[in-house]
């Protein structure tokens, strides 16, 4: 069956054809492609096209598709069942691994989704200080539980519907969003409601209104905030966890979170999510504490057998240094290329993660990442797939790069991506 035969049958029983939003082309147009396998930095769609992917399951696999080492761990754990509702020695071994790794995790809970991370790390939250009131960041996502799904990052900014119909206005108005990098609109906020505020949540590294750097100060000044009201600071760390560096967001800034929440990587391509921080906190959690939490399949042995094979991998020598090395090569190739074709174009990396934007300066903010040209994007998004190159079909998204793409496999990126310059200008809207 070709892509279009199996999205036309596909929309009559999947909402939208989809069961995410972000992978239906909604944002650029078209209909999205069924991949069939992957290997390496390539996927393989049904109709046999391959595709240098810059997606990579929007995160997780930092490995690359299909690596040897993640697929023999999971088939060794798949030989022995594929889940107990017991409790398994590779769930403390992950748990192990995590709380070497980042330091500011004294104790930690699986679950499978970061969704399910972020809402429980919430919960804990006002149970553990008795208060109400969070404060989010515009453009930051966090899965999609109703008081996180406020003015919301990733798909949900993508479709226009930041604040998603069926939150309750009850519960959204206890969730307070401050624009992000801004240390003032903090300071007021806290001045306002301080002690009432349960918990910030923050993308310490934004990745889900495209890339977003913070302003160190900016970080600092939330930790410097909650020590001194007394609220919890969460850095959602789901997709800088293991992405921007082997200790995350907060290693790369020396800042210390209260809880952390954790996904994408730490399943290796399965449904893995954790979240975990202060051991005097997390205590607060069931069966220890009052606070209920709780999954049929959390801990799954052949889910966290992958994690672990990923989280083996990763910290061989130089792994990050490489990945950023060829992040770097990709985004100069392509401020390069813009510019021959004089296309208003920026872009940057940190660790293994990118931002492509099409305006002339790097956005700091949401109001900013908007301002790009997004009929230029939706252009070159599409010239990329025709030449076989897989970007997120959003302007909001990250990209990522992997520890299976080549240089080769960048310098064919650039070419193709000097082609699809090449069409953007003449047509582009903003002349
Ligand atoms: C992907 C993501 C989530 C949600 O994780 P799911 O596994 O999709 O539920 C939460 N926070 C951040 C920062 C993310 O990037």
């Amino acid at each position: 069956m070709t892509n279009q035969e199996l999205f036309n049958q596909s929309r009559h029983l999947i909402p939208g054809g989809v069961n995410s939003p972000v992978r239906a082309f909604g944002a650029v147009g078209g209909n999205p492609i069924f991949i069939e396998r992957g290997d390496g930095c390539k996927i393989i769609d049904v109709e046999g096209n391959s595709y240098i992917d810059y997606v990579g399951s929007w995160g997780p696999l930092i490995l690359g598709h299909n690596d040897p080492d993640v697929r023999i761990a999971v088939l060794n754990a798949i030989n022995k069942g594929l889940s107990f509702g017991t409790p398994t020695e590779g769930e403390l071994r992950l748990a192990e691994e995590i709380c070497r790794l980042i330091p500011s995790v004294e104790m930690v809970r699986l679950v499978s989704s970061g969704t399910e991370a972020t809402m429980s790390a919430i919960r804990l939250a006002r149970a553990y200080t008795k208060r109400d009131l969070i404060i989010k960041f515009e453009g930051c996502y966090h899965g999609h539980a109703d008081s996180l799904l406020v003015k919301s990052g990733s798909g949900a900014l993508t479709f226009g519907q930041p604040t998603s119909a069926g939150v309750p206005k009850s519960i959204a108005q206890l969730t307070l969003p401050l624009p992000y990098n801004n240390i003032d609109a903090v300071i007021s906020t806290f001045n306002a409601y301080g002690n009432d505020i349960a918990a910030i949540i923050v993308e310490p590294i934004a990745g889900n209104m495209n890339l977003v750097i913070p302003d160190p100060q900016f970080l600092q000044t939330l930790r410097n905030l909650s020590t001194q009201y007394g609220s919890i600071l969460i850095f959602d760390e789901v997709m800088t966890g293991f992405r921007v560096a082997l200790g995350g967001a907060q290693y790369k800034f020396g800042i210390k979170p209260d809880l952390t929440t954790l996904g994408k990587i730490i399943g290796g391509g399965l449904p893995v999510g954790a979240f975990g921080g202060r051991s005097d906190i997390m205590k607060n959690l069931a069966p220890e504490g009052s606070v209920y939490q709780a999954g049929t399949l959390s801990g799954n042995p052949v889910a966290v057998a992958a994690g672990l094979a990923t989280l083996g991998k990763i910290q061989s020598p130089g792994f990050y240094e490489k990945l950023h090395t060829k992040a770097e090569l990709l985004i100069h190739g392509l401020i390069d290329a813009a510019s021959v074709y004089g296309v208003p174009f920026s872009a940057q990396s940190v660790g293994g993660m990118f931002g492509l934007y099409f305006r002339e300066e790097i956005p700091t903010c949401l109001e900013e990442a908007k301002t790009a040209d997004s009929i230029a994007f939706n252009r070159f998004f599409h010239a990329m797939l025709s030449h076989n190159v897989y970007l997120a079909p959003s302007a909001y998204e990250a990209g990522f790069m992997s520890a299976a793409h080549t240089e080769n496999d960048i310098k064919t990126t650039i070419e193709k991506s000097e082609l699809a310059f090449s069409t953007i200008n003449h047509t582009s809207a903003k002349e």
